[in-house]
């Protein structure tokens, strides 16, 4: 089984590096000149945001180059929350329609020109209005953080011009300050150069999506920062812990205690997959408790979660909101021992995979109804003493050989039925995508069960 695994993992790997296209939403279907017309979800390759904050205008001005692939003749679809303007098309002028895919985002836009399957370039500019987070502008100073809401459906389009999650690609952040009386600091999970006092560019991974990014830049006298690196099995991992002057938080004791979750997280689910980590330590800021690839804002009790999101959710990435329950499914997992709650009347019914095409916002029912249906079926399908086949092993090398792609709940539950050589379908259709009212685990195959005390575990059929 083992060997079958790692053979059908390769085949697996080697599609889902060209498999973009199956995991973009589907096309939308719009009219213009009293004509149906198609436009679809374009993968981009390489964003250059030229990002300047005016602080005598209190203006954050963005020009944007992008190379994107269309892969079929139609309307290329984006994601921006302000409006655009000088928008260039392959060298061309054309303008964008905002669309209302009734997901919260609210800002997806289809570009009014048709263009062939293949390479295009889009050019435009716009000014930051900060619908989640407003830029905020003091004497000679500013502060803007480029923060995300994965419930409220406010991610980097808040601030960019972007995709959806399927999309993995290149970003170059050229931020210059004008106007400045003092020094700023740019806090990234990216490659910070900079260039000259209030001049940087930032890269960020090829593998990073639209919900990877974090920055933040504000002035220098307003943080305190605490650098460290940890090396956990041979890898050393610098490590940046900061917060705002005024904050009361011990970053001391938050870092002795990240660098033991490291160290276990290395240890139960493989290498830490990211060159650095980066935490904005707030108990205060409204936006605390966001995960970010390599990097979080978090206070000291969440700090274990969001660091386990680096390996699910931010490493491993769900490629639409269908997917997301994944992401708090196991990272609630990851950062508590023994997982969710397997008792049979606690493993619901849930369609947080199920809530239309276009759904990018995170289920919460990932945080008890996913964890508890994993942990149940983890209890259900480990063999004997061997931990290979536990939840805690399947994860152990889910992570490894997923890391750094996009996956679907289909992905999730393939593999999952490659590993433990079982069909998950039935299940999935109750627990995960709502479809069907569940059978086994009524009251009589409740009373049925065989209780073993030693493991403190429940042994339930799977469903037929
Ligand atoms: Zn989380």
């Amino acid at each position: 089984m083992k060997i079958l695994f790692f053979i059908f993992f390769f085949f697996e790997i080697f599609k889902s590096v060209f498999a973009s296209p199956e995991m973009a939403p589907p096309s939308y279907d719009f009219r213009i000149n009293n004509k149906r017309q198609q436009a679809y979800f374009v993968n981009f390759e390489t964003a250059t945001y030229n990002i300047t904050f005016d602080i005598e205008k209190k203006e954050t001005r963005v020009y944007s180059e992008i190379k994107f692939n269309s892969y079929a003749q139609g309307f290329p679809i984006f994601n921006l929350a302000d409006e655009p303007t000088n928008l260039i098309l392959d060298g061309e002028k054309t303008t964008s329609q905002k669309i209302d895919l009734k997901n919260g985002q609210n800002s997806e836009r289809i570009l009014l020109t048709s263009v062939a399957e293949g390479e295009h370039t889009l050019n435009l500019e716009h000014t930051i209005s900060g619908i989640f987070v407003k830029p905020v502008f003091g004497e000679g100073t500013i502060n803007s953080g480029f923060f995300m809401h994965d419930f409220s459906g406010s991610f980097l389009q808040s601030y960019l011009p972007t995709t959806y999650e399927f999309s993995q690609y290149e970003m170059t952040f050229n931020v210059q300050v004008i106007g400045s009386t003092t020094s700023h600091a740019i806090f990234s999970n990216g490659k910070a150069t900079q260039i000259s006092e209030n001049t940087w560019q930032v890269k960020f991974p090829k593998y990073y999506n639209t919900s990877s990014v974090f920055f933040h830049i504000l002035p220098n006298k307003d943080v305190i920062t605490k650098d460290f690196i940890v090396v956990a099995n041979g890898k050393s991992i610098p490590v940046m812990l900061y917060k705002k002057i005024e904050s009361p938080d011990d970053l001391e004791s938050i870092a002795t205690n990240l660098e033991a979750d490291i160290k276990e997280f290395t240890e139960r689910f493989g290498e830490y997959p990211h060159e650095k980590f980066l935490a904005y330590v707030s108990e205060t800021d409204e936006n605390s408790g966001m995960e970010y690839t390599a990097a979080t804002i978090a206070d000291k009790d969440s700090m274990k979660h969001e660091l386990a999101h680096s390996y699910f959710g931010r490493g491993i990435m769900p490629a639409d909101g269908n997917s997301a329950w994944i992401d708090e499914a196991l990272a609630t997992y990851a950062a508590k021992s023994g997982g969710g709650n397997a008792e049979p009347s606690k493993v619901k019914p849930s369609n947080m995979a199920n809530r239309g095409p276009f759904c990018t916002t995170t289920d919460a029912h990932g945080y008890i109804e996913g964890i508890n249906y994993l942990t149940n079926l983890g209890l259900r399908l480990e063999h004997g003493d061997d931990p290979w086949m536990s939840l805690e092993g399947f994860l152990k090398h889910w992570s490894q050989l997923r890391m750094h792609q996009t996956i679907t709940t289909e992905t999730f539950k393939e593999d999952l039925e490659l590993f433990y050589g079982i069909n998950l379908t039935k299940e999935f259709n109750i627990y995960v995508y709502g479809k069907s009212i569940p059978k086994a685990l009524n009251k009589e195959s409740i009373k049925s069960l065989s209780f073993k005390s030693k493991f403190e575990r429940f042994q339930l059929q799977l469903l037929q």
